[in-house]
């Protein structure tokens, strides 16, 4: 929640002379083995060492739907979510049927999040058609995951209650399911090199599905939301060739509940120290000056509207 903090009482401590304001804003991100997280984190730090009197922290949560859905309630300021969340809470579309989430804005389109299908390999998987019958987590609800494996088990006429043995846990909890033997495999959207994939991937004997043709193609083609991404042979430990895989786009959102000042600085100082940020995750390797502009999901917010175009992006 925004607060405005008046350190009145602080400066009277320190001696100093007059009283200082800062606002405090957390940002929602999702499970600490994911890349919003990190993401977040590396962006709390830019923007509270610039000292700019923005105080930002970060939240671990459930995911991109359970973030939209606190920002409308007022519980965060800023959220990391998929680009299809973005676009259907924008549109009142699925998790957002009937409520709407007009004032969502983005504030920077980040990192593809490729939609992982991790298997153990004795489970003999290799195509998305072949998690029938086998058991899956598709993730917790909340989860932006969620979200987007139920759209594409649609698409191929998949029943998640009769087709799979469906879990819905937390994205941090698969791998250890993974590794117990309780689950075959695991859906995670999330940025290319997550933590909880790389650890599975030097305990288990993993494969890292392929998720391309012609469904996959209907999706990206129907929806501006949905992208394919190319997963760099040697990412995770025994994945050696590189693997087309259908998902979705990171975006960095809030809503027109915060200022333009706010939103500006914020983005100004990320682009500010655009390589210390880049460095701080694998997946944040390739981004590019288009990919904070493009495949939004929700309108730009007027405070980084005048950042990009300062920064002669737009
Ligand atoms: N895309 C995931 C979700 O919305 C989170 C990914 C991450 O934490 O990096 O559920």
């Amino acid at each position: 929640m925004k607060r405005l903090f008046i350190g009145l009482l602080a400066s009277l401590l320190v001696g100093a002379s007059s009283a200082f304001a800062q606002d405090f804003l957390t940002i929602g991100t999702g499970g600490v083995t994911g890349v919003y997280y990190p993401v977040g984190g590396a962006t709390a730090k830019i923007v509270n060492d610039a000292d700019v009197g923005l105080r930002l922290t970060v939240e671990s949560t459930g995911g991109s739907v359970f973030n939209i859905k606190a920002m409308q309630a007022g519980q965060l300021d800023l959220a990391l979510a998929q680009s299809d969340v973005v676009y259907q809470a924008f549109n009142s579309q699925e998790a957002f049927d009937g409520d709407g989430v007009d004032q969502l804005r983005t504030v920077m389109g980040l990192h593809p999040e490729p939609l992982h299908l991790v298997c153990d390999a004795s489970a003999g998987v290799s195509t998305f058609s072949d998690i029938a019958g086998k058991r899956v987590n598709i993730g917790n609800p909340g989860s932006g995951i969620r979200n987007t494996v139920l759209a594409v088990m649609d698409k191929f006429g998949f029943d998640p209650d009769s087709d799979i043995v469906a879990e819905s846990v937390r994205a941090a909890e698969a791998p250890d399911l993974l590794r117990d033997g309780r689950i075959d495999c695991f859906f995670y959207t999330v940025g290319i090199g997550g933590a909880a994939i790389q650890d599975i991937s030097t305990t288990n004997d993993i494969v890292l599905v392929p998720l391309e043709g012609a469904e996959f193609e209907a999706l990206v083609d129907e929806f501006p939301y949905y992208a394919f991404a190319t997963v760099p042979g040697g990412t995770y430990n025994g994945v050696d060739e590189d693997v087309t895989i259908f998902g979705v786009k990171a975006l960095f959102t809030t809503t027109t509940d915060l200022d333009e000042e706010t939103v500006y600085t914020i983005v100004s100082s990320v682009l500010a120290n655009l390589e210390d940020f880049q460095a701080t995750h694998p997946a944040l390797r390739n981004l590019t000056p288009e990919s904070f502009i493009q495949g939004l999901g929700a309108p730009l917010h007027p405070g980084a509207e005048r950042a990009y175009a300062e920064a002669g992006m737009m």
